[in-house]
């Protein structure tokens, strides 16, 4: 903790106000080949750190001149570059030639034969970022953009509110960039989560109550604060880091897109991002044009955005989370609204399933394919078998199963497993013994 923060919450408001006119440019250089741009209304506005249109007040999104992007953005260009997400650059909200340190991303595109043949599927690959650098899972990539653009605006402390990876790789990340980190989360996760946020210096508050409510507390506090609250008003900048999921999926099939794509949703910003890269690659003419459907995946004690694609409506309903998938515990999703529109028009589908298949289902992935996977990708796998024996995947489709997070993270998951784990002598004999009813079972 610096000087600021172990003064009390008023002092430290007082003393950052004045601190927050100079820190906060309005916008950033007119340079920038991006910009704002309102998801209802299509008002452009230049960069700032906001989520909201001051018109219409609908969420906004990164906007890219795609002319600039043509010129430099090119299969063989992008070959020649390191293998890590910032090869995606021109597509990403960063200035050009943009440098960071850090190689966050390009995980392996796994082909799942074992898996695909236990759940019916000829050709299944499996997105893994499982391991992703640096805290394995798929929000070190949204935390990369969201920490350029806290940079950038002149944000000394970044936060977020988290059900626990956002966590992991706001603290750690921020610890590297030499940023003071306050995270919100809600006070039952996973303990592994929580002392995998801990261990880079961050400030933890444990707050009393569901997800929703963190978030609630931390769009309050970024009124109140000159903070950067990397899912708040950093919100469009950190959405943009999900796109690289989608362009690498693209250049790791051959610069194809698959037929089918199986998304968890939490948020539901995933994706629908993951839909927008391979849109704009269709754009920019990396690839042939596909109508890629898309997949979402839920657990169903958090099903709000499956449960609306199902009954056919438009806008779901919030709900109150009730899962061992904590790091799906999102009951009033911020882009659910989107990711039920998204799906509906890629022809996709969205599925919820049991915690107890979700378990099941990290075991299948750990056995077929030796990835361990947290509840999430257990959600997705179980998710992407049910599409199958429903028939909305066919077997000689390209599918990609995104599997976003590690399970040494949710090991408790895991604990009413019963593994018959034998203690022996160290003697030759004792093994034999051991070995002899081993085979006999
Ligand atoms: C956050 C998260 C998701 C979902 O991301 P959204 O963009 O919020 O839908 C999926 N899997 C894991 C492991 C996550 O931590």
């Amino acid at each position: 903790m610096n000087a600021s923060t172990r003064t009390g919450f008023a002092t430290q408001f007082e003393s950052t106000q004045a601190h927050a006119a100079e820190a906060q440019p309005a916008s950033d250089p007119a340079s920038l080949h991006f910009e704002l741009k309102c998801r209802q209304c299509g008002r452009r506005s230049p960069n700032a750190a906001r989520s909201i249109c001051e018109e219409c007040f609908s969420p906004v999104e990164v906007a890219y001149d795609l002319d600039y992007v043509r010129r430099t953005f090119t299969r063989d260009n992008i070959a020649q570059r390191p293998t890590n997400l910032w090869r995606y650059a021109e597509l990403l909200p960063v200035p050009h030639g943009y440098s960071s340190t850090l190689p966050v991303g390009f995980t392996p595109l796994v082909a799942a034969r074992k898996l695909g043949k236990a759940v019916g599927l000829d050709h299944l690959y499996v997105k893994n970022d499982a391991v992703c650098f640096p805290t394995l899972s798929f929000k070190d990539r949204v935390v990369a953009m969201a920490l350029a653009a806290a940079k950038r605006f002149g944000f000394s402390v970044v936060g977020c509110s988290s059900t626990g990876n956002l966590a992991n790789a706001v603290a750690a990340q921020a610890a590297r960039e030499g940023l003071e980190a306050w995270i919100f989360i809600p006070q039952d996760l996973e303990a592994a989560k929580v002392l995998n946020t801990r261990v880079y210096g961050a400030n933890v508050v444990k707050i009393k109550g569901n997800y929703d409510q963190v978030n609630r507390l931390c769009s309050q506090i970024a009124d109140q604060l000159p903070w950067g609250f990397v899912n708040v008003n950093l919100r469009p900048y950190y959405a943009e880091g999900s796109k690289t999921v989608g362009y690498e999926i693209a250049e790791q099939l051959g610069w194809c897109l698959p037929d089918n794509v199986v998304v968890p949703m939490a948020g539901g910003s995933l994706i629908g991002k993951i839909q927008k890269a391979f849109g704009e690659l269709i754009e920019l003419g990396l690839v042939e044009p596909k109508q890629v459907k898309f997949f979402g995946a839920q657990a169903t004690g958090c099903s709000p955005i499956s449960k609306a694609v199902k009954g056919g409506q438009e806008m779901f309903e919030p709900q109150k989370p009730s899962t061992i998938v904590r790091s799906l515990a999102i009951g009033n999703p911020a882009d659910g609204f989107y990711a039920i529109r998204g799906i509906r028009e890629s022809g996709g589908w969205a599925e919820d399933v049991s915690d107890i298949e979700t378990v099941a289902a990290i075991r299948l992935l750990a056995e077929t394919e030796g990835i361990f996977t947290e509840t999430a990708g257990g959600v997705t796998t179980a998710v992407t078998r049910k599409l199958v024996e429903q028939g909305r995947i066919q077997a000689h489709e390209t599918t990609v199963a995104c599997i976003t997070g590690n399970g040494l993270k949710t090991l408790d998951a895991l604990a009413s497993e019963a593994y018959d784990d034998v203690v022996i002598e160290p003697k030759l004999a004792a093994f034999e013994a051991c070995l002899g009813e081993r085979q006999a079972a």
